[in-house]
């Protein structure tokens, strides 16, 4: 496992649990609004998965959930054994992904390893593979929100942070199609920083209001939409 973070303690991270979180490094997108950009381009120092896995021994029943973040997880080729090991310690694991690899997510549900996924919708179709500044099969990502639609795993969220820029009234209405009959879709505001692709200034949040117009429209077809973290 590349693992380049942990944040030791978090309530925000996997709804329900106290949670550590673990980062990890490389992502096969490179969206303009990313916040962790370095841990992308692998340009952080690795900690020892070793140390991650003693730690989160000591914290047994401190803490009582691990999300599992990046980066994106599902590119590390010992995800599954690594999962494994937190499993057996009794915690439950909380996957974010960005859903390029819907045959990852086929192993790890097989064998319960994923308790809680958090799937990143970026924008609607149209607008994807600028967004992410990626050449990406769509399709892919098709093949794995309908995996979860149809419950491969026991709890979910699809989430979208929210990009002025790639998110209007439409795009909820397309991604309002797109997910149609999904349970669960949270929005949470993009916060600019000096630590995206692009820069600060380049890319900007929405008011609370026009969030709150989406969500409505988003509502016609997903049973559960809430905001995340707007004031
Ligand atoms: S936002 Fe997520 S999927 Fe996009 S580049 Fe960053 S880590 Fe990868």
């Amino acid at each position: 496992m590349h693992i380049g973070g942990i944040t030791k303690n978090t309530l925000l991270d996997y709804p329900g649990r106290v949670a550590a979180t673990i980062f990890t490094g490389g992502c096969n997108l490179r969206c303009l609004f990313c916040q962790n950009s370095s841990l992308v381009e692998g340009l952080i120092p690795e900690i020892k998965e070793t140390d991650v896995l003693s730690f989160l021994e000591k914290r047994k029943g401190l803490i009582t959930g691990v999300c599992i973040s990046g980066g994106e997880p599902t590119l590390q080729p010992d995800l599954a054994d690594f999962l494994r090991e937190i499993k057996d310690m009794g915690y439950d694991v909380k996957l974010d992904t960005n859903g390029f690899e819907p045959q990852v997510l086929r192993n790890l549900a097989a064998e319960e390893l994923v308790d809680y996924i958090a799937l990143d919708i970026k924008t609607s179709k149209p607008g994807y593979r600028a967004l992410c500044n990626t050449d990406i099969d769509l399709d892919k990502l098709d093949e794995s929100i309908g995996l979860i639609k149809e419950g491969l795993f026991k709890n979910y969220e699809f989430r979208t942070t929210v990009v002025a820029e790639y998110y209007d009234r439409q795009v909820a209405a397309e991604i309002g199609e797109w997910l149609a009959g999904a349970g669960t879709y949270y929005l949470q505001n993009f916060v600019d920083s000096n630590t995206t692709f692009v820069g600060r200034g380049a890319l900007h949040g929405q008011t609370r209001e026009e969030i709150e117009a989406y969500a409505e429209i988003l509502r016609k077809t997903i049973s559960e939409v809430s905001l995340r973290g707007i004031d």
